[in-house]
């Protein structure tokens, strides 16, 4: 029996989640997810908002891009989305989305750090990819190559947003989370440090305590 109609309840369930922890507003961003015949996508399209889908303006996409019957416009993301899953096997949701403290940082030309104890466990690092060579939105021939790296599981789009990627919706969805948590944290730390004239600070060199002692 086929998923499909799992998978865009699933994908309206986040979408929503997204939209009331104020990660995206309005129509931008997106975010879709992987059949499991593995050969297409369910995604957002252009112009609907993330607490607006529902199973009527979802659309289906094979992996070729060929779109299923929709009345809707393709997302601009579209791309970039195929793409990822064409290189990468093991991701099988993307959220990317437009939240405010990643961007900034991101806009200023700021790789966000993994400052915490949980970001260095859960991402590692967070790459920021810069606009196009042209100034425009990152394609995804900016974007592919960073997710070329198999370790790489969030990234940052300067002057655009964030990525997220995962086996399921909810752990791409917890690392949208996660990048744009650890950009209002590293901003609240830069702006304390200026404050009381401190130029450094610790930074964590593990994830957890199991990985602190087994480098001891
Ligand atoms: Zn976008």
């Amino acid at each position: 029996m086929s998923d499909i109609n799992a998978k865009k309840d699933a994908l309206i369930s986040i979408a929503k989640r997204c939209f009331e922890t104020g990660l995206q507003t309005n129509a931008g961003g997106n975010l879709s997810v992987r059949l499991d015949s593995r050969d297409a996508i369910v995604i957002k399209p252009s112009g609907v908002g993330f607490n607006e889908c529902t199973r009527d303006n979802l659309q289906v996409v094979k992996l070729d891009g060929t779109i299923e019957p929709s009345a809707h416009k393709p997302s601009k993301d579209l791309d970039f989305h195929l793409d990822l899953y064409r290189i990468r096997e093991d991701i099988n949701a993307i959220v990317h989305c437009h939240s405010p403290w990643a961007t900034g940082y991101a806009s200023a030309g700021i790789e966000i750090p993994c400052l915490t104890v949980q970001t260095i466990e859960k991402i590692g690092r967070m790459p920021l990819i810069p606009l196009s060579p042209l100034g425009g939105p990152q394609t995804e021939q900016e974007i592919s190559p960073v997710f070329k790296d198999p370790k790489v599981v969030a990234a940052v789009l300067a002057n655009h947003g964030t990525i997220g990627v995962g086996a399921t919706l909810m752990k791409a969805q917890y690392l949208a989370e996660i990048i744009e948590e650890t950009a209002h944290i590293a901003f609240v730390r830069d702006v304390a440090m200026l404050a009381h004239s401190k130029n450094s600070a610790a930074m964590p060199s593990f994830g957890t305590a199991k990985d602190a002692r087994a480098s001891a």
